[in-house]
């Protein structure tokens, strides 16, 4: 007999702790199964080997306070006192090998005579990718000199054929919160928090390699071999992994069942791309550092990585962390700590510790949301739940939108 559970997720990321938590929280049992031997997916403030306990962010860094779930899940779980305030330091441009004040590489006149453009094609937003809608509200040279780079830098991805109404998708701000936060051991905090929570289980090096329907429950098969069984599943995976996975449960007849999904859904979620990023993360001494002012960053505009984001938001006596993530392929490893040198101004001996990281974020595009559309329709009346950062948005709130949405149709 395989081991059975009623809701299993797979995929410990911010989606699917959060879809866990919700369940645990509406008394459904779920066991996540994570295929890394760590939980929290883009969300990694890690240490680094020689820096003590220094952490830095290779990942997500900032919470806001217009993140309504997080703050809620923040609150039951005891830790609004722990959200920190980001000291305000300021993103300088990288062009050209050198830094440039941001506001250097505005046109204020075409911005000007741009702008009202933004506002004639609000209705169109949803059909138009980044470049055009922006492009044609902020001006041609505004965004190819400043805003394109510093989309690019925000999304982590070039930025130019990205749905322009899932770039910043507006949400009510709490007032009495701090605008921006983070934790005082980074936003990791927030998914041990979320395994520590009594009805979820994490199951961490357990990668799940095929899903069938016997007709009654869903089989789960994993690396080692190991089977599983579950009346609800959840996919809170990139969407590759989740259209893999899908595939055997395709209906291969018109007789859809609550463990099937319509070829049209899976087609729907096939089409989704990704985006590779090459994450440099290193910690310098602080000593080393006297020449680079306190900073939030680099938006770069003609290297090899889109950005780079400081810890300097809050300052250590001993060491500054920075992450750069580059595009793949461009530099080895020994070329990318070389161009980071370059970018920090240092020599290479002086940095304390180094770690490369690969994040994964979807690469979406224009009229995402009627993708979205396709995919729950084919959903709607079946046990299978799938959240991600490929539905509302790629913020941490989007994924927990999607997460809490996902648990009410499935368990209500
Ligand atoms: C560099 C960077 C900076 C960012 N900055 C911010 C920020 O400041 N603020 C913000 O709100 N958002 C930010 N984001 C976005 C946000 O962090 C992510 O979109 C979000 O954390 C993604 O969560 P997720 O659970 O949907 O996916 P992931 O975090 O990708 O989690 C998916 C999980 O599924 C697991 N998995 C995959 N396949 C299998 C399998 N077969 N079996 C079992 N497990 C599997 C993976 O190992 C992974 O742990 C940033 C993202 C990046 C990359």
């Amino acid at each position: 007999m395989n081991e059975y559970f009623p809701h299993l997720v797979v995929g410990a990321g911010i989606s699917g702790l959060g879809l866990a938590y919700y369940a645990a929280r509406r008394g459904v049992r779920t066991l996540v199964l994570e295929a890394e031997p760590r939980f929290g997916g883009c969300i990694r403030s890690l240490t680094l080997p020689g820096c003590g306990d220094f952490w830095v962010e290779a990942g997500g860094h900032t919470g806001f306070n217009s993140y309504g779930h997080l703050l809620d899940i923040l609150a039951d779980l005891g830790m609004m006192g722990r959200l920190t305030p980001k000291a305000k330091v300021g993103y300088s441009l990288w062009r050209g090998g050198q830094r440039h004040r941001v506001l250097s590489a505005l046109h204020p006149l075409e911005l000007i005579l741009s702008l009202p453009r933004l506002f004639t094609a609000k209705a169109r937003k949803p059909e138009l990718s980044v470049r055009d809608y922006y492009g044609a509200g902020l001006g041609a040279r505004n965004y190819r000199d400043l805003f394109g780079p510093a989309f690019s830098a925000v999304l982590c991805q070039p930025a130019d054929d990205f749905p322009a109404d899932f770039l910043f998708r507006p949400k009510p701000r709490r007032k009495e919160v701090m605008r921006a936060f983070t934790l005082p051991r980074g936003l990791a905090e927030i998914p041990h928090a979320l395994v520590g929570r009594s009805g979820v289980e994490v199951w961490t090096s357990q990668r799940l390699v095929e899903v069938r329907w016997d007709g009654k429950d869903f089989r789960l098969r994993l690396e080692d071999g190991r089977e599983l069984a579950c009346a609800t599943l959840s996919l809170a995976t990139p969407p590759d992994v989740a259209a893999r996975l899908l595939r055997p449960l395709v209906a291969a007849s018109p007789s859809p069942g609550v463990g099937y999904l319509d070829p049209d859904g899976l087609a729907a979620i096939a089409g989704i791309g990704m985006s590779e990023i090459e994450t440099l993360s290193l910690c310098v001494p602080t000593t080393a550092l006297g020449h680079l002012k306190p900073t939030a960053g680099l938006i770069a505009v003609d290297d090899a990585f889109n950005a780079m984001v400081a810890r300097d938001y809050l300052p250590d006596p001993a060491y500054r962390g920075f992450s750069f993530h580059f595009r793949p392929g461009e530099l080895d490893a020994q070329g990318q700590v070389a161009r980071a040198c370059v970018a920090l101004g240092i020599e290479p001996r002086v940095i304390a510790g180094w770690i490369q990281v690969h994040n994964r974020l979807p690469a979406l595009r224009a009229r995402h949301r009627a993708r979205v559309a396709r995919i729950d329709a084919a959903l709607a009346g079946t046990r299978l739940g799938i959240t991600g950062n490929w539905f509302q948005g790629v913020s941490i709130e989007d994924c927990l939108t999607r997460s809490q949405e996902e648990c009410e149709r499935l368990f209500t």
